[in-house]
């Protein structure tokens, strides 16, 4: 069938994106679902920043590629051998495949499946290769087995989890990509006790739902830093006790001061290495500092080993959240319904497919939280 998506042809494009226009909108091919594979209608699809750094080149990934990886949908062909889906069901896509047959899956950390994140490093469906291709029979990659900024897609059964019907779809693609890794950053990886207290530096999409996912999980203080004042009023307004401007050369100290002398978890989604430096030294003795920013590959970190032996203390990462997917989406779904995780507030804009440049020159800037395509 032919549908309309957002391509992009060539990474690390001069900005502004609103006159480079990076992602074009264009007609192309998607096959019909092939065996364990479903066609999905996308209904919303959020902007993140780990397209934007497909864009600007530092996630480099193949091309051309059908960007988008947080995305929701209904569910309107089901491909041979798929009998627990039905058509018309709603679903929020996992940005990796859980193969549920590869050693990481087979001993409870999905979030680590090998086969998922070899198909998505090539570009491909789990079950291999490409349904989507140019006017010119070329193929295209997908990104992430999603690539929801798009009319239609398909994709392998393990992409997608089925969900409540009566959530709206601005708000369940949501949970697919910023709730997932930044309330799974606190539940899942760090496993946050209660009344322990927590700094949270880096405040995007991710780091705004791991503000929520603290404050729900039970933190006592939860302090947030960042570089961008109108940020740090929203993380306020949002419930954050305590706000540190990272660029001011106290800001250790300042965090340390906020606590016995650092918080017990740093969680650090800027992609920076100086915030992940600065997050791991206002994390307090005996403390965890984890990581789900990603920079370019070629950044290193300079760390004290001294200090990791004698305060005790845990530096990890963290990808996907270390989700099971299947179960923590409909959960942190759940959450949501019942007021105590209010991701909504986490959305800024709803937009149109053919704005999506406009979308990412704002992400960009850093004038947008979450910002959904709606179809
Ligand atoms: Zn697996
Ligand atoms: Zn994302």
């Amino acid at each position: 069938m032919k549908i309309k998506a957002a391509v992009l042809h060539a990474m690390g494009v001069e900005r502004p994106y609103t006159a480079s226009k990076p992602l074009t909108i264009e007609e192309v091919e998607l096959q019909a679902p092939q065996r364990g594979e479903v066609l999905v209608k996308i209904k919303a699809a959020g902007l993140c920043h780990s397209d934007l750094s497909v864009i600007d080149g530092n996630r480099p990934r193949q091309m051309p590629m059908v960007l988008g990886h947080e995305a929701t949908g209904e569910v309107v062909e089901l491909g041979p051998d798929v009998h627990d889906l039905a058509i018309g069901d709603h679903v929020v896509f996992s940005f990796l495949p859980i193969c549920n047959h590869c050693m990481p899956c087979m001993t409870g950390r999905p979030a680590l499946c090998e086969n998922g994140l070899a198909a998505n490093n090539k570009g491909e469906l789990l079950g291999g290769g490409f349904r989507l291709q140019n006017q010119q029979q070329e193929p295209i990659h997908h990104h992430m087995g999603v690539s929801g900024f798009a009319e239609y897609t398909v994709v392998s059964r393990k992409s997608v989890v089925k969900i409540d019907k009566t959530l709206p779809f601005e708000i369940a693609a949501l949970f697919g990509c910023a709730v997932m890794t930044g309330v799974g950053a606190v539940i899942n990886t760090a496993k946050l006790s209660l009344g322990q207290t927590v700094l949270i530096t880096g405040l995007g999409g991710v780091g705004f739902a791991a503000l929520l996912g603290a404050l729900a999980g039970g933190a006592s203080k939860v302090i947030v830093a960042d570089v961008n004042k109108d940020k740090l009023a929203k993380a306020i307004e949002l419930g954050a006790h305590a706000i540190v401007d990272s660029s001011e050369a106290d800001a250790v100290e300042q965090v340390k001061d906020l606590t016995n002398g650092g918080v017990d978890i740093g969680f650090e989604f800027a992609g920076v290495v100086q915030a992940l430096e600065f997050t791991y030294n206002a994390t307090g003795r005996g403390g965890k500092t984890v990581t789900a920013g990603l920079p370019h590959p070629s950044k290193m970190m300079q760390l004290s080993p001294t200090k990791l032996v004698a305060d005790e203390r845990t530096l990890q990462g963290s990808y996907i959240g270390s989700c099971v997917p299947v179960r923590d989406i409909p959960a942190y779904i759940a959450l949501y319904q019942s007021g105590r995780l209010p991701v909504d507030k986490l959305m800024t804009h709803t937009l149109q497919l053919e704005e999506v440049n406009e979308g990412f020159e704002r992400l960009a800037k850093g004038e947008a939280i979450r910002q959904v395509i709606t179809f």
